[in-house]
């Protein structure tokens, strides 16, 4: 975060005028000068831009960041940003930082297209796109599958809660050449199952299978191939 030493400040603007997020409040006339630490996104622009040796930089909490290892030996990493905070992308990257890059790793996205999905995607060597067969649920993956596309990543769908709804989701999978790569049918149970902190895969033997066969479809890192760049 910038600190600006008001004593060393020429009230140039420079650092104002760098600041691509509006986060300096600056009032030459009445020498007004500051940070508005909501809206600053810490890229250090403004540091940069002042050549007057006016702006240092303090650490701040923005969330934290958890390494726990599973009875099944397998390592979870868990970002969690601090309440209030207006941007989770730079805890999302901190966590990101922290799965390092050896052996396959999972990342879990938020729903949606905004910074956080972009940021976790951004690394991604395969895409899971999960949607549900509703009306809202195809417009959500018409919108990641188009942010997708503009990234040139490689991705696949997996249709939950399948039964309910209607075809339609389907239907833009065929139109768009998206790789099905599995259906989960709906069953309250399976929500109850994960609610209470349980595997459905121990729940319901079938589900193993259906996780692996997966594993082993993006592994071949094709899907059905069809959207392959
Ligand atoms: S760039 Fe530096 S000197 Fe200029 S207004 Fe900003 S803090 Fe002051
Ligand atoms: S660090 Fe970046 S976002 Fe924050 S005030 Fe400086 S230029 Fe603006």
């Amino acid at each position: 975060m910038p600190v600006i030493n008001k004593d060393a400040c020429t009230f140039c603007g420079r650092c104002s005028g760098w600041c691509n997020y509006n986060a300096i409040f600056y009032v030459p006339s009445a020498h007004i000068i500051e940070v508005i630490e909501n809206l600053c996104h810490g890229c250090g622009a403004c540091s940069f831009a002042c050549d007057a040796g006016a702006i240092t930089e303090k650490p701040v909490v923005l969330g934290s960041v958890s390494t726990f290892r599973t009875e099944r030996g397998s390592t979870l990493v868990e970002a969690r940003m601090r309440v209030n905070e207006m941007s989770p992308v730079r805890v999302i990257k901190a966590a990101i930082k922290e799965a390092g890059e050896e052996g396959t790793i999972i990342l879990d996205a938020p729903p949606g297209t905004s910074c956080p999905f972009i940021q976790t995607v951004d690394k991604a060597d395969y895409v899971i796109l999960v949607t549900e067969p509703t009306p809202f649920g195809l417009s959500d993956l018409r919108q990641s599958y188009e942010t997708l596309k503009s990234m040139d990543r490689l991705c696949g769908v997996i249709i939950n809660r399948a039964g309910i709804g209607d075809n339609k989701v389907k239907e833009y999978l065929d139109r768009e050449k998206i790789p099905l790569l599995a259906e989960i049918k709906f069953d309250p149970a399976i929500a109850h199952t994960y609610s209470e902190g349980g595997l459905v895969t121990d729940r319901y033997p079938g589900m193993e299978k259906l996780f692996t066969d997966l594993a082993e479809k993006i592994k071949d890192n094709n899907g059905t191939g069809s959207n392959k760049r």
